[in-house]
């Protein structure tokens, strides 16, 4: 079986068991790119409560995060966890599309990919995985997001040595599968449904996994 055909058949089988997973879960590409940076070092469901909190006092915009001291960001924010830093990342990437965009979220939305990823990289606490998710996710580009997940999924199922990094990752998947924004993103939010629910760190549940036999 060659890597497209072995890659083809591990999103058949996930996406045949479990169906479509409807990510990101965000209402609008700014609610997007808040989830992306909350959710660095941990789950969901704490970032979900630190966006109602945001929600729920309405600051959830560009407009209104933008004017709200870092101080009181990190305390609305608190149960992402390492609040202080979240809230400095994101008011680095606030200053990012107020400055080199003049606040305006769509012209940062509608960048060339190359330099957009590139933008998104220079700002600090913005790493690829993040950046990534903004690009696949608020803007709809084709660029393949790899988490942990998806690297201790493909190295148990030895589609890739253990040590390939983020980067060698991407580009199996980009290589070998169509460069397709949906595709992409369906293949990503199955991998996060399979590595959270089955594939843990440890004691993995192979005998209920979509993945086994694979
Ligand atoms: S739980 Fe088992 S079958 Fe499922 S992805 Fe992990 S190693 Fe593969």
């Amino acid at each position: 079986m060659t890597t497209a055909e072995r890659l083809q058949a591990i999103y058949t089988r996930m996406y045949d068991q479990l169906g479509p997973q409807h990510w990101w879960p965000g209402e609008t590409p700014f609610e997007v790119m808040v989830g992306a940076v909350l959710t660095q070092n941990t789950n969901w469901k704490n970032v979900e409560r630190a966006i109602d909190n945001l929600k729920g006092v309405g600051l959830l915009s560009l407009e209104a995060l933008s004017a709200l001291p870092t101080g009181l960001l990190a305390e609305y924010i608190r149960p992402a966890g390492y609040y202080n830093i979240k809230a400095g990342r994101l008011h680095n990437l606030l200053t990012y599309i107020n400055e080199a965009h003049h606040g305006d979220l769509q012209s940062f939305l509608d960048q060339p990919l190359e330099p957009f990823r590139e933008a998104l990289l220079s700002i600090k606490g913005i790493g690829p995985e993040t950046a990534d998710s903004i690009l696949l996710y608020a803007a709809n580009r084709p660029i393949f997001v790899v988490d942990t997940y998806t690297h201790r999924i493909l190295s148990r199922h030895q589609v890739i040595d253990e040590d390939f990094g983020y980067q060698e990752i991407q580009e199996l998947f980009m290589d070998h599968l169509d460069c397709d924004s949906q595709l992409y993103n369906e293949y990503h939010a199955l991998l996060v449904r399979v590595g959270s629910v089955y594939c843990k760190k440890t004691s993995p549940d192979c005998a209920a996994c979509p993945l086994r036999g694979i």
